[in-house]
């Protein structure tokens, strides 16, 4: 059975006014490489009249930009995105930022999300004669973008899609963020040398020295010309529905969300896991890399010693080989290795973000056992996943989530470990500082903030035909928000 992780689901960045702006962005989307690792992309432009350019690929930051790549992306605004595929095949025609020539000129957009009313929208629109280049939702706001021209336009479009959005657009004189009005995914605006910029994670900030301004609000739409930034709000309100798995394991730690940084969420949900479950015991060890500040606090709290018994190999590669029979734990022991001293004739509680399908935790009970462990204590630092998530993340269908199939006692039995402990909702949303009706707890409780469309398919898109991306030569208007003249 394949190992499982929950796998991020895209990133996005944006530029608007500086003399290096693609070299800006090359260096924001390196800092969100953990949002997806698929491909990469960079749109810049100049000014009004000039052709949009585009360079995107498959592959990691690193590999799809050349130093020569980033000197033919010549201008003074940018978007860009890292991808994995939730929506759609992951192939070069899906790769993000798409460009589009419509009554508004050129448009290039970048999404971070997942939507919920694709494949309905995506029907009509074809019925109305749009004809799709790529099979991810990303590219259904392009063609409602792309329908008649008026100011209102625009946010009517915004308003016909559902789920979760969080968008860097780029028109011919405007770069634009985009928030859903539940705020799903985290949008957030820096400041650097007089340039705006737009990022999924503020650690992207720090990477550039752009100064932190704060978050895009759910709801809002920041249009950033010439004149400045300014907000508008056309969606109508709607509770709030941040994604609480991104304090959990998606958001890198040194990013800071809702004025809270993720490491001190992440420290303190291993300190509520001790109070929920404390246990006695000489070592607590984490899962590297996430389940680091839960541990800490959990080693903390119960004043047990940290140590990083387990040693991750960070050098893995995409086309690594599925192992033989022979060797059948080779691709857990590949990724983490173990220091036997450190848990040899120990009680270990072994703390980790998340059990998915349970392959993982259960090798790594193997593991723990095999170096000597007296006892094995798992912890886990968010409540147990038992529904999909429509929104974005790429969790397996609910019959493959263990939790959705096992008692915890069953799941402590099948894992091999001594005792297992979940922190629970009212525990994990503590730690955050904020109240549940702020967050978007579906995949805990089904508790969904979004209707979603009966008919989903989340591979709809999937089967549809990819065709070629173009990017032609281009109409051009001033404006996202003007008609053409
Ligand atoms: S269902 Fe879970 S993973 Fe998906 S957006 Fe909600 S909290 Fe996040």
């Amino acid at each position: 059975m394949k190992n499982y992780r929950p796998t991020h689901e895209c990133g996005v960045f944006a530029v608007f006014g500086h003399p290096d702006a693609a070299v800006l962005t090359y260096y924001g989307l390196y800092a969100l490489q953990h949002r997806g690792q698929e491909s990469a992309g960079i749109v810049t432009a100049s000014g009004p009249n000039t052709p949009f350019l585009r360079h995107v690929n498959m592959g990691l930051v690193s590999q799809v930009f050349s130093n020569s790549d980033l000197d033919r992306l010549k201008g003074t605004r940018a978007v860009g995105h890292v991808r994995y595929s939730t929506s759609g095949s992951s192939n070069l025609v899906n790769a993000q930022p798409f460009v589009v020539n419509t009554a508004r000129g050129q448009i290039a957009i970048a999404h971070n999300g997942n939507l919920v009313n694709a494949s309905l929208l995506r029907d009509e629109l074809e019925e109305q004669g749009s004809i799709f280049q790529t099979s991810v939702d990303s590219e259904v706001i392009l063609h409602l973008l792309a329908q008649p021209a008026s100011p209102e336009g625009v946010f009517s479009a915004l308003r016909k899609v559902h789920g979760a959005f969080s968008l860097v657009l780029m028109s011919e004189r405007e770069v634009i963020g985009v928030r859903d009005p539940f705020g799903f995914r985290p949008l957030a605006i820096g400041k650097l040398d007089g340039a705006w910029v737009l990022s999924s994670e503020t650690c992207a900030f720090d990477l550039i020295h752009a100064e932190f301004v704060r978050d895009v609000e759910p709801g809002e739409v920041v249009i950033i010309d010439e004149n400045g930034i300014r907000s508008e709000w056309p969606f109508s309100a709607e509770r709030k529905a941040f994604c609480i798995f991104e304090y959990v394991y998606f958001a890198r730690p040194d990013s800071i969300i809702s004025d809270i940084n993720v490491a001190r969420v992440r420290t303190e949900m291993g300190r509520e896991l001790a109070r929920l479950h404390p246990v006695e015991a000489d070592v607590v060890v984490p899962v590297p890399d996430s389940g680091n500040y839960a541990a800490l606090g959990m080693a903390e709290e119960l004043n047990i010693p940290y140590r990083h018994a387990f040693v991750r190999n960070h050098y893995i590669g995409r086309t690594f080989l599925q192992p033989s029979q022979l060797i059948r734990d080779f691709t857990v022991r590949v990724k983490l290795n173990l220091i036997k001293e450190a848990v040899e004739g120990k009680r270990v509680v072994v703390v980790d973000d998340s059990i998915v399908r349970g392959t993982t935790a259960r090798a790594r009970v193997v593991n723990l056992r095999e170096a000597g462990a007296k006892e094995v204590h798992m912890r886990i630092s968010c409540p147990p996943h038992r529904h999909s998530c429509f929104y974005g993340i790429d969790f397996p269908d609910p019959e493959k989530l263990l939790a959705n199939q096992m008692t915890l006692d069953q799941i402590r039995d099948y894992l091999g470990c001594d005792s297992i402990g979940y922190l629970d909702v009212p525990s994990m949303v503590r730690a955050t500082g904020q109240k549940e009706n702020q967050f978007c707890l579906a995949c805990f409780n089904a508790d969904y903030p979004v209707a979603v469309d009966p008919n989903l398919d989340k591979h709809v898109m999937e089967r549809r035909s990819n065709r070629p991306n173009l990017l032609g030569s281009a109409p051009v208007s001033p404006s996202l928000f003007s008609q053409r003249p």
